[in-house]
């Protein structure tokens, strides 16, 4: 029996294998999209869109706190995890049947098994063994959690993965790590009612982010009770009676319920059959790829967090939506991995875009601060001890707005419209034309009138 042919198969249905099968599809090409887990990828099943759901629920935690200020009396609240993890997941369920009928309505033939390449033109699915023929591969198998050296205990810690479906609440954990994962897991747990320690190898948390975005949030994190243990590494974990202890590079130790490691993710390009089809990966493992995502066998590509570049769900659904107008709708164009905006979901959230203050002075350019920590109008009915950040750094020469940095509530909101300004090559003087919205937080990003004095 001739194999099956098709003009696309794409490996990997999360959101970037989803994009670039739809559009293509809408191009007019006949797609099969493969799929070993579930439908919808990191982001949906066990990423952004549940950590979100989780950080609403520590937020109102918050709320209860803060309600008494202004005036409400509340009678005991009690959380119960496991009904946020059940409603988590049909909420989930329920995204992922809608990824997926959207892929199928376009005309996208759904299969639900793990693929693997066997050429440059042809898959395996291996649930049924069938050699399918295809123009064009996508590879869109995103990453895994890391789990970082062998030390003795390691298997008792859990991921992100796991740690979506606890089946108990964490009522002590220890999160190793500094990165994003790391810190808005430490904020929502601790927003939770969890005893947090959250260890890295670093001096601070947030490597890549502005300096002084990282020491605000060290404070906050501190104020709101999290231990910070700077410095250090697992050494081992064992389990004890009503727990586990951990041994740290110091020889500290820690008792907690669970472990939790968040020490960045690994391209998913094992046992896909690449080394022997000859596509290129760089030292990491990632796929390495020309900007239209092309890899080094030409008849196949790759988007999203397989090809370690910008790993963030918009930029993968671009990256996606790009091969697919490129290749299939005779529209090509590539994605601009600069000037991407972003947000930590941490406690208070983070958004940044654009330059941070070392970057923009390790270029060389003279650059003017201006920034603002202020105490937000609802923390004064509150009383709750915290403060907004927000910082421009500005090139001082053409006056254009470089980056642009916020923690504090709304900050992810914020930034998406931040985004669109600097994106314009705002001046500082487009940001001071700007009449403030009043009485609001955002309102202070133009009104900023005098630079930081350089230290
Ligand atoms: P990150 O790359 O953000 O952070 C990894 C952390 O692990 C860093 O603190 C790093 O330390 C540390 N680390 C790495 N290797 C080791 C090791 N061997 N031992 C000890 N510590 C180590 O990774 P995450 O896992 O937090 O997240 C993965 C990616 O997922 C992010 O980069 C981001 O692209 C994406 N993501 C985006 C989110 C969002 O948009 N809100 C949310 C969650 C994830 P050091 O700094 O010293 O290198």
């Amino acid at each position: 029996m001739a194999a099956k042919e098709v003009d696309l198969f794409v490996v990997g249905a999360g959101s970037g294998g989803v994009r670039a099968a739809r559009i293509a599809a809408q191009h007019g090409a006949k797609v099969m999209m493969a799929e070993e887990y579930r439908v919808g990828g990191t982001c949906v099943i066990r990423g952004c869109v549940p950590k979100k759901l989780f950080v609403y629920a520590g937020r109102f935690a918050h709320d209860l706190e803060d309600m008494a200020g202004f005036g409400w009396r509340v009678s005991e609240a009690e959380f119960d995890w496991l009904t946020l993890v059940a409603n988590k997941d049909k909420e989930i369920s329920r995204l992922e049947a809608i990824y997926r009928r959207n892929a199928e309505a376009a005309g996208v033939e759904v299969v639900s098994s793990r693929a693997v390449v066997t050429g440059p033109n042809s898959v395996r699915i291996l649930s049924t063994g069938e050699e399918i023929r295809a123009k064009y591969i996508l590879l869109a198998t995103g990453a895994h959690p890391a789990l970082g050296p062998d030390i003795p205990g390691c298997d008792l810690a859990i991921t992100s993965n796991e740690a979506f479906s606890l089946t108990h609440f964490p009522d002590r954990i220890l999160i190793q790590g500094a990165g994003y994962i790391a810190v808005e897991f430490a904020g929502l747990f601790r927003a939770l009612g969890a005893e947090v320690t959250l260890v890295y190898r670093g001096d601070h948390i947030l490597r890549g982010f502005d300096g002084d975005v990282r020491a605000h949030l060290e404070t906050e994190m501190e104020r709101a009770g999290i231990r910070l243990m700077a410095g250090r590494t697992l050494s081992s974990i064992e389990t004890i009676p009503g727990g586990k202890r951990v041994v740290l590079s110091d020889g500290a130790a820690v008792e907690v319920d669970d472990v939790m490691l968040a020490i960045g993710r690994i391209p998913n390009t094992r046992n896909l059959g690449l080394g022997e089809v000859g596509v290129a990966l760089d030292p990491v493992g990632a796929v390495v790829v020309d900007a239209h995502g092309r890899t080094s066998v030409p008849s196949i590509y790759a988007v999203g967090d397989i090809t370690n570049r910008v790993n963030l769900t918009p930029v993968a659904i671009r990256e996606g939506h790009a091969f697919a107008d490129t290749v299939f709708g005779n529209k090509p164009w590539t994605v601009d991995h600069s000037l991407i905006a972003t947000a930590v979901f941490s406690e208070p959230e983070i958004g940044t875009v654009g330059l941070t203050e070392e970057a923009a002075r390790a270029l060389g350019r003279p650059v003017d601060i201006y920034k603002t920590a202020f105490r937000p109008l609802k923390a004064t009915l509150s009383g709750r001890e915290t403060r907004t950040f927000m910082k421009l750094v500005v090139d001082v020469e053409t006056d254009r707005v470089l980056g642009c940095h916020i923690m504090g509530d709304g900050a992810s909101e914020m930034i998406q419209l931040a985004a669109v300004a600097l994106g314009l090559k705002a001046t500082k003087a487009d940001f001071d034309r700007t009449v403030a919205v009043h009485p609001t937080s955002a309102e202070e990003l133009v009104t900023l009138r005098t630079p930081t004095p350089s230290a």
